[in-house]
Protein backbone atom coordinates (compact mmCIF):
# COMPACT_ATOMS: atom_id res chain seq x y z
CA UNK A 1 0.00 0.00 0.00
CA UNK A 2 1.58 3.28 -1.35
CA UNK A 3 1.50 6.14 1.58
CA UNK A 4 -0.81 9.06 1.15
CA UNK A 5 2.68 11.10 2.12
CA UNK A 6 4.28 8.93 -1.04
CA UNK A 7 1.12 9.52 -3.43
CA UNK A 8 1.07 13.27 -2.63
CA UNK A 9 4.82 13.35 -3.59
CA UNK A 10 4.14 11.46 -6.88
CA UNK A 11 1.20 13.46 -7.77
CA UNK A 12 3.30 16.38 -7.30
CA UNK A 13 5.93 15.10 -8.79
CA UNK A 14 3.76 14.44 -12.15
CA UNK A 15 1.80 17.64 -12.39
CA UNK A 16 4.98 19.90 -12.18
CA UNK A 17 6.48 17.39 -15.03
CA UNK A 18 4.62 18.68 -18.11
CA UNK A 19 5.31 22.39 -17.54
CA UNK A 20 8.50 21.86 -15.92
CA UNK A 21 9.73 20.07 -19.34
CA UNK A 22 8.17 22.96 -21.36
CA UNK A 23 10.23 25.31 -19.55
CA UNK A 24 13.01 23.47 -19.66
CA UNK A 25 12.76 23.31 -23.80
CA UNK A 26 11.81 26.75 -24.16
CA UNK A 27 15.12 27.93 -22.07
CA UNK A 28 17.54 25.22 -23.83
CA UNK A 29 16.06 26.90 -26.84
CA UNK A 30 16.14 29.65 -26.06
CA UNK A 31 19.91 29.65 -24.71
CA UNK A 32 21.04 27.98 -27.92
CA UNK A 33 19.56 31.01 -30.35
CA UNK A 34 21.10 33.46 -27.62
CA UNK A 35 24.40 31.88 -28.26
CA UNK A 36 24.30 31.44 -31.72
CA UNK A 37 23.85 35.22 -31.43
CA UNK A 38 26.14 36.42 -29.29
CA UNK A 39 28.90 34.89 -31.13
CA UNK A 40 27.28 36.24 -34.34
CA UNK A 41 27.57 39.71 -32.80
CA UNK A 42 30.54 38.71 -31.71
CA UNK A 43 32.22 37.98 -35.20
CA UNK A 44 30.28 41.14 -36.92
CA UNK A 45 31.53 43.47 -34.57
CA UNK A 46 34.72 41.90 -34.32
CA UNK A 47 35.13 41.86 -38.25
CA UNK A 48 33.80 45.47 -38.44
CA UNK A 49 36.18 46.88 -36.13
CA UNK A 50 39.45 44.84 -37.68
CA UNK A 51 38.14 46.03 -41.15
CA UNK A 52 38.12 49.92 -39.95
CA UNK A 53 40.97 49.78 -38.43
CA UNK A 54 42.45 48.01 -41.18
CA UNK A 55 41.24 50.70 -43.54
CA UNK A 56 42.59 53.17 -40.94
CA UNK A 57 46.46 51.72 -41.38
CA UNK A 58 45.93 51.59 -44.91
CA UNK A 59 44.87 55.67 -44.57
CA UNK A 60 47.58 55.99 -42.67
CA UNK A 61 50.08 54.26 -44.79
CA UNK A 62 48.43 56.17 -47.96
CA UNK A 63 48.98 59.17 -46.70
CA UNK A 64 52.81 58.44 -46.28
CA UNK A 65 52.70 57.19 -49.74
CA UNK A 66 51.39 61.19 -50.77
CA UNK A 67 53.57 62.67 -48.56
CA UNK A 68 56.62 60.68 -49.76
CA UNK A 69 55.39 61.48 -53.51
CA UNK A 70 55.01 65.17 -53.08
CA UNK A 71 58.74 65.39 -51.36
CA UNK A 72 61.11 66.97 -54.47
CA UNK A 73 63.96 64.79 -52.75
CA UNK A 74 62.49 62.03 -53.43
CA UNK A 75 61.25 63.12 -56.43
CA UNK A 76 64.45 63.98 -57.48
CA UNK A 77 66.23 60.84 -56.20
CA UNK A 78 63.71 58.83 -58.32
CA UNK A 79 64.07 60.79 -61.22
CA UNK A 80 67.97 60.13 -60.87
CA UNK A 81 67.27 56.31 -60.34
CA UNK A 82 69.28 56.69 -57.41
CA UNK A 83 68.85 53.67 -55.16
CA UNK A 84 70.71 54.37 -51.98
CA UNK A 85 68.58 57.93 -51.89
CA UNK A 86 65.70 56.25 -52.59
CA UNK A 87 65.44 53.42 -49.84
CA UNK A 88 66.74 56.20 -47.10
CA UNK A 89 64.42 57.94 -47.67
CA UNK A 90 61.29 55.19 -47.52
CA UNK A 91 63.17 54.25 -44.42
CA UNK A 92 62.81 51.62 -42.31
CA UNK A 93 58.73 51.04 -43.18
CA UNK A 94 59.11 48.35 -44.70
CA UNK A 95 55.03 48.93 -45.88
CA UNK A 96 56.37 51.65 -48.58
CA UNK A 97 58.04 50.32 -51.47
CA UNK A 98 58.98 52.42 -55.35
CA UNK A 99 58.49 50.88 -58.82
CA UNK A 100 59.58 52.80 -61.59
CA UNK A 101 60.22 51.51 -65.26
CA UNK A 102 63.37 49.49 -64.75
CA UNK A 103 63.73 49.69 -60.56
CA UNK A 104 61.87 48.58 -57.77
CA UNK A 105 62.90 49.65 -54.37
CA UNK A 106 61.31 48.30 -50.79
CA UNK A 107 60.04 44.64 -50.13
CA UNK A 108 56.70 43.83 -51.52
CA UNK A 109 54.60 41.84 -49.06
CA UNK A 110 53.27 38.54 -49.85
CA UNK A 111 49.82 39.18 -48.65
CA UNK A 112 48.06 42.97 -47.98
CA UNK A 113 45.80 45.22 -49.24
CA UNK A 114 47.85 47.79 -51.33
CA UNK A 115 47.35 51.41 -51.67
CA UNK A 116 49.56 53.20 -54.68
CA UNK A 117 50.54 56.73 -55.29
CA UNK A 118 51.84 57.98 -58.98
CA UNK A 119 54.98 60.20 -58.39
CA UNK A 120 54.74 63.16 -60.81
CA UNK A 121 57.48 65.76 -61.70
CA UNK A 122 57.80 68.00 -63.50
CA UNK A 123 58.43 65.43 -66.61
CA UNK A 124 55.42 63.87 -65.97
CA UNK A 125 54.82 60.22 -64.01
CA UNK A 126 58.22 59.27 -62.52
CA UNK A 127 57.45 56.27 -60.96
CA UNK A 128 54.87 54.72 -58.14
CA UNK A 129 55.46 54.82 -54.26
CA UNK A 130 52.96 51.50 -53.05
CA UNK A 131 51.58 51.07 -49.01
CA UNK A 132 51.39 47.97 -48.69
CA UNK A 133 48.93 46.76 -45.07
CA UNK A 134 49.91 43.01 -44.64
CA UNK A 135 47.30 40.80 -44.07
CA UNK A 136 49.55 37.88 -42.70
CA UNK A 137 48.94 35.65 -39.89
CA UNK A 138 50.36 37.68 -37.50
CA UNK A 139 49.26 40.85 -38.47
CA UNK A 140 45.56 39.33 -38.19
CA UNK A 141 46.10 38.09 -34.84
CA UNK A 142 47.29 41.40 -33.80
CA UNK A 143 43.45 42.56 -35.31
CA UNK A 144 42.11 39.99 -34.28
CA UNK A 145 43.41 40.91 -30.35
CA UNK A 146 42.33 44.23 -30.63
CA UNK A 147 39.13 43.99 -32.52
CA UNK A 148 37.33 42.28 -29.33
CA UNK A 149 37.31 39.04 -30.82
CA UNK A 150 37.88 35.87 -28.18
CA UNK A 151 41.71 33.99 -28.78
CA UNK A 152 39.54 31.05 -30.04
CA UNK A 153 38.12 33.20 -32.62
CA UNK A 154 40.08 32.94 -36.38
CA UNK A 155 40.49 36.15 -38.63
CA UNK A 156 41.27 34.80 -42.35
CA UNK A 157 40.89 35.66 -45.45
CA UNK A 158 38.99 34.50 -48.41
CA UNK A 159 39.06 34.60 -51.57
CA UNK A 160 36.43 33.86 -54.25
CA UNK A 161 34.62 31.68 -52.13
CA UNK A 162 37.86 29.90 -50.58
CA UNK A 163 39.42 30.28 -47.25
CA UNK A 164 43.19 30.76 -47.73
CA UNK A 165 45.34 28.48 -45.51
CA UNK A 166 44.91 29.96 -42.07
CA UNK A 167 47.04 28.82 -39.11
CA UNK A 168 44.88 26.09 -37.27
CA UNK A 169 42.02 26.08 -39.60
CA UNK A 170 43.28 25.09 -42.57
CA UNK A 171 41.67 25.71 -46.08
CA UNK A 172 39.32 24.59 -48.16
CA UNK A 173 35.84 26.43 -50.02
CA UNK A 174 33.55 29.09 -48.07
CA UNK A 175 31.25 30.09 -50.42
CA UNK A 176 28.68 32.12 -48.83
CA UNK A 177 27.61 35.39 -48.99
CA UNK A 178 29.01 38.64 -47.77
CA UNK A 179 27.98 39.63 -44.43
CA UNK A 180 26.01 36.77 -43.57
CA UNK A 181 26.68 34.79 -40.63
CA UNK A 182 26.57 30.74 -41.61
CA UNK A 183 28.07 27.42 -39.87
CA UNK A 184 30.68 26.28 -42.44
CA UNK A 185 32.88 23.37 -42.28
CA UNK A 186 36.59 23.42 -42.89
CA UNK A 187 38.75 20.72 -42.66
CA UNK A 188 36.23 18.86 -40.60
CA UNK A 189 35.53 21.14 -38.39
CA UNK A 190 32.40 22.99 -38.15
CA UNK A 191 32.55 27.16 -37.97
CA UNK A 192 30.23 29.92 -37.32
CA UNK A 193 31.52 32.15 -40.30
CA UNK A 194 31.63 35.76 -41.65
CA UNK A 195 32.79 37.33 -44.93
CA UNK A 196 33.46 40.77 -45.16
CA UNK A 197 32.53 42.71 -48.31
CA UNK A 198 35.81 41.74 -50.39
CA UNK A 199 38.41 44.39 -50.36
CA UNK A 200 38.68 46.66 -53.61
CA UNK A 201 40.75 46.05 -56.38
CA UNK A 202 42.17 42.71 -54.60
CA UNK A 203 40.74 40.20 -56.83
CA UNK A 204 37.84 39.34 -54.47
CA UNK A 205 40.26 39.15 -51.61
CA UNK A 206 38.04 39.24 -48.09
CA UNK A 207 38.55 39.23 -44.76
CA UNK A 208 36.81 36.58 -42.82
CA UNK A 209 36.24 35.75 -39.46
CA UNK A 210 35.56 32.22 -37.83
CA UNK A 211 34.55 30.89 -34.60
CA UNK A 212 34.78 27.36 -33.84
CA UNK A 213 31.14 25.73 -33.30
CA UNK A 214 32.67 23.97 -30.64
CA UNK A 215 32.59 27.15 -28.38
CA UNK A 216 28.65 27.76 -29.01
CA UNK A 217 28.11 23.91 -28.33
CA UNK A 218 29.94 24.16 -24.84
CA UNK A 219 28.36 27.16 -24.07
CA UNK A 220 25.17 25.57 -25.24
CA UNK A 221 25.74 22.80 -23.20
CA UNK A 222 26.77 24.73 -20.14
CA UNK A 223 23.50 26.35 -20.72
CA UNK A 224 21.43 23.12 -21.02
CA UNK A 225 23.31 21.76 -17.55
CA UNK A 226 22.38 25.09 -15.97
CA UNK A 227 18.32 24.50 -16.67
CA UNK A 228 18.73 21.09 -16.32
CA UNK A 229 20.34 21.66 -12.86
CA UNK A 230 17.41 24.48 -12.17
CA UNK A 231 15.09 21.92 -13.48
CA UNK A 232 15.84 18.83 -11.34
CA UNK A 233 16.33 21.77 -8.39
CA UNK A 234 12.44 22.68 -8.75
CA UNK A 235 11.35 19.26 -9.13
CA UNK A 236 13.61 18.28 -5.96
CA UNK A 237 11.79 21.39 -4.35
CA UNK A 238 8.65 20.23 -5.21
CA UNK A 239 8.84 16.90 -3.88
CA UNK A 240 10.09 18.51 -0.99
CA UNK A 241 7.08 20.78 -0.43
CA UNK A 242 4.85 17.84 -1.11
CA UNK A 243 6.62 15.71 1.32
CA UNK A 244 6.12 18.22 3.93
CA UNK A 245 2.62 18.87 3.11
CA UNK A 246 1.90 15.13 2.94
CA UNK A 247 3.49 14.72 6.15
CA UNK A 248 1.44 17.40 7.83
CA UNK A 249 -1.25 15.75 6.41
CA UNK A 250 -0.67 12.48 7.23
CA UNK A 251 -0.01 13.98 10.83
CA UNK A 252 -3.42 15.35 11.29
CA UNK A 253 -5.15 12.34 9.91
CA UNK A 254 -3.41 9.99 12.47
CA UNK A 255 -4.36 11.68 15.05
CA UNK A 256 -7.87 11.26 13.81
CA UNK A 257 -7.44 8.20 13.41
CA UNK A 258 -6.02 7.92 17.13
CA UNK A 259 -8.88 9.40 18.74
CA UNK A 260 -11.52 7.60 16.71
CA UNK A 261 -10.19 4.18 17.79
CA UNK A 262 -9.80 6.18 21.28
CA UNK A 263 -13.83 6.67 21.13
CA UNK A 264 -14.75 3.65 19.32
CA UNK A 265 -12.78 1.69 22.27
CA UNK A 266 -14.99 3.76 24.19
CA UNK A 267 -12.92 6.88 25.54
CA UNK A 268 -15.17 9.35 24.91
CA UNK A 269 -13.12 12.35 26.40
CA UNK A 270 -10.88 11.92 23.17
CA UNK A 271 -10.67 14.40 20.95
CA UNK A 272 -8.30 16.28 18.09
CA UNK A 273 -6.14 19.58 18.01
CA UNK A 274 -7.77 22.07 15.96
CA UNK A 275 -5.06 24.50 14.98
CA UNK A 276 -5.97 25.74 11.26
CA UNK A 277 -8.95 26.92 10.09
CA UNK A 278 -8.67 25.21 6.39
CA UNK A 279 -11.17 22.12 5.76
CA UNK A 280 -8.65 19.71 7.92
CA UNK A 281 -9.39 22.36 10.78
CA UNK A 282 -13.57 21.70 10.16
CA UNK A 283 -12.98 18.56 9.73
CA UNK A 284 -11.40 18.28 13.38
CA UNK A 285 -14.00 20.93 14.56
CA UNK A 286 -17.05 18.84 13.37
CA UNK A 287 -15.15 15.77 15.07
CA UNK A 288 -14.97 16.99 18.08
CA UNK A 289 -18.10 18.61 18.24
CA UNK A 290 -19.28 15.29 16.98
CA UNK A 291 -17.26 13.30 20.51
CA UNK A 292 -19.01 16.18 22.93
CA UNK A 293 -22.64 15.38 21.60
CA UNK A 294 -21.75 11.15 22.49
CA UNK A 295 -20.15 12.07 25.46
CA UNK A 296 -23.48 14.08 26.67
CA UNK A 297 -25.36 11.87 24.89
CA UNK A 298 -23.52 8.76 26.76
CA UNK A 299 -23.97 11.02 30.31
CA UNK A 300 -27.72 11.29 29.98
CA UNK A 301 -27.89 7.37 29.11
CA UNK A 302 -26.06 6.37 32.00
CA UNK A 303 -28.16 9.12 33.53
CA UNK A 304 -31.50 7.44 32.61
CA UNK A 305 -30.01 4.04 32.90
CA UNK A 306 -28.61 4.53 36.87
CA UNK A 307 -32.41 6.53 37.35
CA UNK A 308 -34.34 3.76 35.77
CA UNK A 309 -32.71 0.87 37.95
CA UNK A 310 -32.52 2.84 41.06
CA UNK A 311 -36.39 3.07 40.35
CA UNK A 312 -36.98 -0.15 39.24
CA UNK A 313 -34.92 -1.96 42.37
CA UNK A 314 -36.85 0.02 44.62
CA UNK A 315 -39.79 -0.30 44.37
CA UNK A 316 -42.21 -3.31 44.51
CA UNK A 317 -45.56 -1.33 43.55
CA UNK A 318 -46.76 -2.20 40.67
CA UNK A 319 -48.47 1.19 39.59
CA UNK A 320 -45.17 3.07 40.90
CA UNK A 321 -42.93 0.84 38.66
CA UNK A 322 -45.42 1.66 35.35
CA UNK A 323 -44.92 5.03 36.14
CA UNK A 324 -41.63 5.00 36.10
CA UNK A 325 -41.32 2.46 33.09
CA UNK A 326 -43.03 4.87 31.47
CA UNK A 327 -41.46 8.37 32.19
CA UNK A 328 -37.69 6.77 31.76
CA UNK A 329 -39.29 5.37 28.18
CA UNK A 330 -40.64 8.89 27.06
CA UNK A 331 -36.77 10.27 28.01
CA UNK A 332 -35.09 7.11 26.17
CA UNK A 333 -37.03 7.76 22.70
CA UNK A 334 -37.41 11.29 23.21
CA UNK A 335 -40.82 10.97 22.79
CA UNK A 336 -43.59 13.92 23.24
CA UNK A 337 -45.54 11.61 25.89
CA UNK A 338 -46.26 7.61 26.55
CA UNK A 339 -48.79 5.96 28.71
CA UNK A 340 -49.51 1.95 29.78
CA UNK A 341 -52.76 1.72 28.65
CA UNK A 342 -54.31 -1.47 30.00
CA UNK A 343 -58.03 -3.25 28.99
CA UNK A 344 -59.59 -0.99 31.28
CA UNK A 345 -57.77 2.44 29.48
CA UNK A 346 -54.74 3.99 30.27
CA UNK A 347 -53.39 3.01 33.34
CA UNK A 348 -50.21 5.79 33.73
CA UNK A 349 -49.99 8.74 31.61
CA UNK A 350 -47.02 10.85 31.03
CA UNK A 351 -45.88 14.16 29.07
CA UNK A 352 -48.63 14.58 26.26
CA UNK A 353 -49.20 11.06 24.42
CA UNK A 354 -51.93 12.85 21.53
CA UNK A 355 -48.68 14.55 20.10
CA UNK A 356 -46.69 13.41 17.38
CA UNK A 357 -47.57 11.69 14.27
CA UNK A 358 -45.38 8.35 14.95
CA UNK A 359 -46.75 5.88 17.52
CA UNK A 360 -44.79 2.92 19.56
CA UNK A 361 -46.27 -0.22 20.87
CA UNK A 362 -44.78 -2.23 23.55
CA UNK A 363 -46.75 -4.86 25.02
CA UNK A 364 -45.89 -5.21 28.71
CA UNK A 365 -46.19 -9.10 29.19
CA UNK A 366 -44.23 -11.44 30.97
CA UNK A 367 -45.07 -15.67 32.18
CA UNK A 368 -48.06 -15.54 30.63
CA UNK A 369 -48.94 -12.29 32.51
CA UNK A 370 -49.72 -8.72 31.26
CA UNK A 371 -49.58 -5.32 32.47
CA UNK A 372 -50.86 -3.91 29.77
CA UNK A 373 -49.00 -2.08 26.99
CA UNK A 374 -46.59 0.53 26.49
CA UNK A 375 -47.55 3.02 23.81
CA UNK A 376 -44.96 6.42 23.27
CA UNK A 377 -46.18 9.11 21.06
CA UNK A 378 -44.00 11.20 18.96
CA UNK A 379 -42.48 13.15 16.00
CA UNK A 380 -40.64 10.44 14.41
CA UNK A 381 -38.75 7.65 15.85
CA UNK A 382 -35.34 7.32 14.70
CA UNK A 383 -33.74 3.54 15.28
CA UNK A 384 -31.62 4.04 17.88
CA UNK A 385 -34.76 5.40 20.16
CA UNK A 386 -36.84 2.53 18.81
CA UNK A 387 -33.96 0.16 20.46
CA UNK A 388 -33.23 2.25 23.62
CA UNK A 389 -37.43 2.10 24.22
CA UNK A 390 -37.37 -1.79 23.31
CA UNK A 391 -34.09 -2.79 25.50
CA UNK A 392 -35.83 -0.53 28.10
CA UNK A 393 -39.29 -2.39 28.00
CA UNK A 394 -37.18 -5.50 27.95
CA UNK A 395 -35.80 -4.63 31.57
CA UNK A 396 -39.21 -3.61 32.75
CA UNK A 397 -41.27 -6.38 32.36
CA UNK A 398 -38.48 -8.46 34.40
CA UNK A 399 -39.16 -5.99 37.15
CA UNK A 400 -43.28 -5.82 37.08
CA UNK A 401 -42.61 -9.64 37.01
CA UNK A 402 -40.30 -9.36 40.21
CA UNK A 403 -42.74 -6.78 41.49
CA UNK A 404 -46.16 -9.20 41.01
CA UNK A 405 -43.81 -12.50 42.34
CA UNK A 406 -42.81 -9.96 45.48
CA UNK A 407 -46.81 -9.94 45.94
CA UNK A 408 -47.68 -13.24 45.64
CA UNK A 409 -44.58 -14.25 48.68
CA UNK A 410 -45.96 -11.11 50.76
CA UNK A 411 -49.15 -12.51 50.89
CA UNK A 412 -48.51 -16.01 51.38
CA UNK A 413 -46.16 -14.79 54.08
CA UNK A 414 -49.00 -13.44 55.74
CA UNK A 415 -52.20 -15.97 54.35
CA UNK A 416 -52.51 -18.92 55.41
CA UNK A 417 -52.67 -21.22 52.23
CA UNK A 418 -55.17 -24.11 53.20
CA UNK A 419 -57.61 -22.00 54.88
CA UNK A 420 -57.11 -18.24 53.06
CA UNK A 421 -57.34 -17.07 56.68
CA UNK A 422 -54.61 -14.57 58.58
CA UNK A 423 -51.89 -16.69 59.32
CA UNK A 424 -50.43 -17.05 62.71
CA UNK A 425 -47.39 -14.20 61.94
CA UNK A 426 -50.19 -11.58 60.83
CA UNK A 427 -52.54 -12.91 63.65
CA UNK A 428 -49.60 -11.68 65.61
CA UNK A 429 -48.97 -8.55 64.49
CA UNK A 430 -52.88 -7.60 64.38
CA UNK A 431 -52.85 -8.72 67.95
CA UNK A 432 -49.95 -6.16 68.97
CA UNK A 433 -51.56 -3.48 66.82
CA UNK A 434 -54.85 -3.54 68.48
CA UNK A 435 -53.37 -4.24 72.05
CA UNK A 436 -51.82 -0.50 71.31
CA UNK A 437 -54.88 0.51 69.99
CA UNK A 438 -57.21 -0.64 73.00
CA UNK A 439 -54.13 0.77 75.07
CA UNK A 440 -54.05 4.31 73.66
CA UNK A 441 -57.96 4.26 73.81
CA UNK A 442 -58.93 2.58 76.53
CA UNK A 443 -61.26 -0.27 74.97
CA UNK A 444 -60.92 -4.03 76.02
CA UNK A 445 -59.55 -6.16 73.56
CA UNK A 446 -60.67 -10.27 73.75
CA UNK A 447 -58.70 -12.96 72.27
CA UNK A 448 -59.38 -16.37 71.47
CA UNK A 449 -58.03 -19.82 70.75
CA UNK A 450 -59.91 -22.18 69.13
CA UNK A 451 -59.06 -26.38 68.58
CA UNK A 452 -60.98 -28.65 67.09
CA UNK A 453 -61.91 -31.53 69.35
CA UNK A 454 -60.76 -35.17 68.40
CA UNK A 455 -59.37 -33.85 64.89
CA UNK A 456 -56.77 -36.63 64.79
CA UNK A 457 -59.54 -39.17 64.79
CA UNK A 458 -61.31 -37.31 61.86
CA UNK A 459 -58.02 -37.59 59.90
CA UNK A 460 -57.72 -41.32 61.28
CA UNK A 461 -61.24 -42.02 60.09
CA UNK A 462 -61.73 -40.23 56.93
CA UNK A 463 -58.38 -39.78 55.51
CA UNK A 464 -56.25 -36.09 55.38
CA UNK A 465 -57.88 -34.69 52.56
CA UNK A 466 -60.94 -34.67 54.50
CA UNK A 467 -59.42 -33.27 57.18
CA UNK A 468 -58.22 -30.22 55.03
CA UNK A 469 -61.60 -29.95 54.32
CA UNK A 470 -62.70 -30.24 57.48
CA UNK A 471 -60.29 -27.28 58.23
CA UNK A 472 -61.16 -25.22 55.32
CA UNK A 473 -64.88 -25.54 56.28
CA UNK A 474 -63.82 -24.47 59.70
CA UNK A 475 -61.74 -21.64 58.97
CA UNK A 476 -65.07 -20.27 56.38
CA UNK A 477 -67.44 -20.87 59.47
CA UNK A 478 -65.09 -18.94 61.54
CA UNK A 479 -65.03 -15.65 59.02
CA UNK A 480 -68.47 -15.73 58.71
CA UNK A 481 -69.34 -15.39 62.31
CA UNK A 482 -67.06 -12.71 62.57
CA UNK A 483 -67.56 -9.13 62.81
CA UNK A 484 -65.93 -6.62 60.63
CA UNK A 485 -63.33 -5.27 62.92
CA UNK A 486 -62.99 -8.95 64.31
CA UNK A 487 -59.69 -11.16 62.63
CA UNK A 488 -59.77 -14.96 62.66
CA UNK A 489 -57.03 -16.70 61.64
CA UNK A 490 -54.94 -20.10 61.48
CA UNK A 491 -52.76 -20.13 64.71
CA UNK A 492 -51.36 -23.84 63.54
CA UNK A 493 -52.39 -27.22 62.89
CA UNK A 494 -55.93 -27.63 64.09
CA UNK A 495 -56.06 -24.02 66.07
CA UNK A 496 -57.56 -21.06 64.96
CA UNK A 497 -56.85 -17.27 67.12
CA UNK A 498 -59.65 -14.86 67.21
CA UNK A 499 -59.01 -11.31 67.85
CA UNK A 500 -62.08 -9.23 68.91
CA UNK A 501 -61.23 -5.30 69.30
CA UNK A 502 -63.22 -3.98 72.15
CA UNK A 503 -65.02 -6.48 73.53
CA UNK A 504 -65.23 -6.88 76.91
CA UNK A 505 -64.92 -10.80 78.44
CA UNK A 506 -69.08 -10.82 78.55
CA UNK A 507 -69.51 -9.88 74.91
CA UNK A 508 -66.57 -12.38 74.15
CA UNK A 509 -67.87 -15.27 76.24
CA UNK A 510 -71.53 -14.50 74.17
CA UNK A 511 -69.74 -14.36 71.02
CA UNK A 512 -68.09 -17.48 71.11
CA UNK A 513 -70.57 -19.26 72.88
CA UNK A 514 -72.97 -18.91 69.99
CA UNK A 515 -69.71 -19.62 67.57
CA UNK A 516 -69.07 -22.72 69.46
CA UNK A 517 -73.21 -23.63 69.39
CA UNK A 518 -73.89 -23.31 65.90
CA UNK A 519 -70.84 -25.52 64.71
CA UNK A 520 -72.45 -28.42 66.42
CA UNK A 521 -74.98 -27.72 63.90
CA UNK A 522 -73.11 -27.28 60.78
CA UNK A 523 -72.79 -30.12 58.38
CA UNK A 524 -69.30 -30.33 57.08
CA UNK A 525 -69.22 -32.64 54.00
CA UNK A 526 -66.14 -34.24 53.17
CA UNK A 527 -65.40 -34.99 49.52
CA UNK A 528 -66.55 -38.81 49.45
CA UNK A 529 -70.14 -37.51 50.23
CA UNK A 530 -70.22 -37.97 54.56
CA UNK A 531 -71.10 -35.56 57.04
CA UNK A 532 -68.31 -35.51 59.44
CA UNK A 533 -69.63 -33.88 62.69
CA UNK A 534 -67.45 -31.21 64.27
CA UNK A 535 -66.94 -29.45 67.71
CA UNK A 536 -64.56 -27.35 68.92
CA UNK A 537 -63.14 -25.68 72.60
CA UNK A 538 -62.36 -22.37 72.94
CA UNK A 539 -59.87 -20.39 75.79
CA UNK A 540 -60.63 -16.70 75.94
CA UNK A 541 -58.07 -13.87 77.97
CA UNK A 542 -59.17 -10.70 77.41
CA UNK A 543 -57.42 -6.86 77.93
CA UNK A 544 -57.11 -5.10 80.38
CA UNK A 545 -57.14 -7.99 83.00
CA UNK A 546 -54.12 -9.14 80.97
CA UNK A 547 -51.98 -6.71 79.76
CA UNK A 548 -48.77 -7.70 77.77
CA UNK A 549 -49.51 -9.83 75.01
CA UNK A 550 -47.81 -13.04 75.66
CA UNK A 551 -49.67 -13.10 79.01
CA UNK A 552 -53.11 -13.20 76.38
CA UNK A 553 -51.69 -15.42 74.21
CA UNK A 554 -50.65 -17.65 77.06
CA UNK A 555 -53.45 -17.32 79.29
CA UNK A 556 -55.87 -18.40 76.12
CA UNK A 557 -53.78 -21.47 75.73
CA UNK A 558 -54.44 -22.14 79.50
CA UNK A 559 -58.20 -21.87 79.57
CA UNK A 560 -58.02 -23.84 75.97
CA UNK A 561 -56.52 -26.21 77.87
CA UNK A 562 -58.89 -26.22 80.76
CA UNK A 563 -61.87 -26.74 77.96
CA UNK A 564 -60.36 -29.59 76.70
CA UNK A 565 -59.45 -31.17 80.33
CA UNK A 566 -63.10 -30.50 81.55
CA UNK A 567 -64.80 -32.25 78.47
CA UNK A 568 -64.33 -30.35 75.61
CA UNK A 569 -66.82 -28.45 73.23
CA UNK A 570 -66.67 -25.70 75.43
CA UNK A 571 -65.79 -22.03 76.17
CA UNK A 572 -63.30 -21.52 78.82
CA UNK A 573 -62.24 -17.77 79.72
CA UNK A 574 -58.70 -17.50 81.06
CA UNK A 575 -58.51 -17.38 85.18
CA UNK A 576 -62.10 -17.88 85.26
CA UNK A 577 -62.69 -20.58 87.92
CA UNK A 578 -64.45 -23.95 86.11
CA UNK A 579 -67.31 -24.31 88.71
CA UNK A 580 -68.82 -21.36 87.13
CA UNK A 581 -69.35 -23.25 83.61
P1 LIG B 1 -58.02 -32.81 71.08
O1 LIG B 1 -59.48 -33.07 71.00
O2 LIG B 1 -57.46 -33.02 72.41
O3 LIG B 1 -57.70 -31.47 70.52
O4 LIG B 1 -57.43 -33.94 70.18
P2 LIG B 1 -56.99 -33.85 68.76
O5 LIG B 1 -56.97 -35.11 68.09
O6 LIG B 1 -57.83 -32.80 68.03
O7 LIG B 1 -55.56 -33.20 68.90
P3 LIG B 1 -54.12 -33.76 68.53
O8 LIG B 1 -53.15 -32.64 68.90
O9 LIG B 1 -53.94 -35.04 69.17
O10 LIG B 1 -54.13 -33.99 67.01
C1 LIG B 1 -54.07 -32.97 66.08
C2 LIG B 1 -53.92 -33.53 64.71
O11 LIG B 1 -54.16 -32.59 63.72
C3 LIG B 1 -52.58 -34.10 64.52
C4 LIG B 1 -52.23 -33.70 63.12
O12 LIG B 1 -51.88 -34.78 62.33
C5 LIG B 1 -53.45 -33.04 62.58
N1 LIG B 1 -53.21 -31.96 61.73
C6 LIG B 1 -52.47 -30.87 62.00
N2 LIG B 1 -52.45 -30.01 60.92
C7 LIG B 1 -53.17 -30.60 59.92
C8 LIG B 1 -53.52 -30.24 58.60
O13 LIG B 1 -53.17 -29.21 58.09
N3 LIG B 1 -54.33 -31.13 57.95
C9 LIG B 1 -54.76 -32.32 58.41
N4 LIG B 1 -55.51 -33.09 57.71
N5 LIG B 1 -54.41 -32.66 59.67
C10 LIG B 1 -53.64 -31.84 60.42
MG1 LIG C 1 -54.64 -29.29 69.05
MG1 LIG D 1 -57.73 -30.73 68.70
Amino acid sequence: MISLRLKLVIYFLVLSLLPLAAAYWGLVSAARTSETRAVDERLNVGLRASLAMHEAEVQRTRARARALARSPVFQQALARRDRDELERLLGSSSRLRVEATALRVGRRSALGVETVVTVRGRGGALGRVIGSVPLGASARARLRDRAGLLPVDRLALTRDGRLLPTPSVGSGPLNIPAAQSRTVTVAGMRYRALVAEPFEGHRGLALTALSPVTQIEAAKASAEHRVLFGAIGSLLLIALVAFAEGSSIVRTVRRFQHAAHSIAEGRLDARVPVDTRDELGQLGRAFNEMADQLEAERHRLREATLRFGQALTATHDLEQLLHVIVVAAVEAARAAGGAVVGEAGDIVRVGTPEVGAEQLQFPLAAAGESFGALVLHGSRFSQDEREAAESLVAHAVVALENARLHEIVERQALVDGLTGLPNRRQCEQALATELSRAERFGCPLAFVVADIDGFKAINDEYGHPAGDRVLREFGDYLRESMREADVAARWGGEEFAILLPSTDLSGAVLLVERIRALLEFREIVIPDGRTVPVTASFGIAVYPALAAEAELIEAADVALYRAKRSGKNRVVAADEPLSQL
